[in-house]
């Protein structure tokens, strides 16, 4: 047997291995969402769950179904190093890292707070990477292991106002683009799933942001018109069913990636995305330019 040929062997071993021991699967951000869906749907079927978020408290009704609860603050290193050693403890390694834990911080660029946008780019962009860097020896030694990252179709395409969230989600594409190349000699598959708009506590904590932000600019904004048009097209699109879904409909999605030998690098949830996504592609910068100051009324 050739060199190639006992590499692709083990490697396919390493991989079926995998699939039939308990393979722990850790996931951020669960106290709500697209987190808290998936942890439900994969230990209904039949995944080790470690079900994690900041508030440990509201894991319960995750536990009842069968999840174990962790506490975990992706900006705190010391809180994904004890999340990480935990896990490790009782399997030897994290099978799958879900990185889903992230939030939104809107505003225009011009009056946006820096310091906010910092720290959301601690959890969207920086948790993502040391969570992902913490468990990788593991499963390096392995051979195997999968790590999910939550992106956004709003790493593909950007909205007025969302601009610096768009920024942290366009970064776990390159993190993701990279990160898949390089694990893949260690027989780690990197999974990136783009969602469009999913009905969960992200438009609330959205606005609150966006709330606070006119509270505390006490000069009048320069974007009144845009930001009374942003919200009454946030509000309209999150209402409406072909552009929105439940956060039942990506743990689906996730589900299936985990299940499958060979799993895509890519899933773009909800049709909508799928729309928007290929318009931006297609239809270069002035058709999409045209399409968000219509849709703006800019
Ligand atoms: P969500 O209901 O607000 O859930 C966000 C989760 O992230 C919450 O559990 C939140 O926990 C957690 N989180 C925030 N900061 C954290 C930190 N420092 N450490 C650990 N957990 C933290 O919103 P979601 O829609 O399910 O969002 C999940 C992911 O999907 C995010 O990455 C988001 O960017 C992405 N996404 C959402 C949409 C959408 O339209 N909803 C679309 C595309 C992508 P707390 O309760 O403690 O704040």
């Amino acid at each position: 047997m050739g060199k190639n040929e006992a590499m692709t062997k083990a490697r396919t071993q390493a991989r079926t291995q995998a699939r039939t021991r308990p393979d722990p699967v850790l996931i951020s951000g669960c106290s709500s969402g697209i987190g808290a869906a998936t942890a439900a749907a994969l230990v209904s079927a039949g995944f080790v769950v470690y079900a994690t978020a900041r508030q440990v408290e509201t894991l319960a009704d995750l536990e009842a179904l069968g999840c174990r609860p962790l506490a975990l603050d992706v900006t705190s290193e010391d809180s994904m190093v004890a999340a990480v050693k935990t896990v490790e403890a009782e399997h030897g390694r994290v099978g799958t890292l879900i990185n889903n834990a992230g939030f939104g911080e809107y505003g225009p660029i011009e009056e946006s707070d820096l310091g906010l946008v910092r720290a959301m780019f601690e959890t969207n962009v920086f948790g993502l990477a040391r969570l992902t860097q913490l468990v990788l020896p593991a499963m390096r030694r392995s051979r195997s292991g999968r790590i999910v990252n939550i992106g956004s179709m709003g790493g593909r395409i950007t909205f007025p106002v969302g601009g610096y969230y768009h920024a942290t989600k366009y970064a776990v594409e390159a993190i993701s683009d990279a990160l898949r190349v390089e694990v893949r000699p260690f027989g780690i598959d990197v999974i990136l799933v783009e969602p469009g708009l999913i009905r969960s506590n992200f438009e609330n904590r959205v606005n609150e942001g966006l709330e606070a932000g006119a509270a505390r600019n006490d000069t009048v904004t320069a974007y009144a018109d845009l930001l009374s048009a942003n919200e009454k097209s946030t509000t309209g699109s999150y209402a409406n069913d072909f552009m929105a879904t439940g956060p039942e409909t990506v743990a689906a999605v996730i589900v299936k990636a985990l299940q499958s030998s060979r799993p895509r690098a890519r899933y773009v949830v909800t049709p909508a995305a799928k729309v928007m996504i290929n318009l931006r592609r297609f239809g270069g910068d002035r058709i999409w330019d045209r399409a968000m100051r219509r849709q703006f009324g800019l």
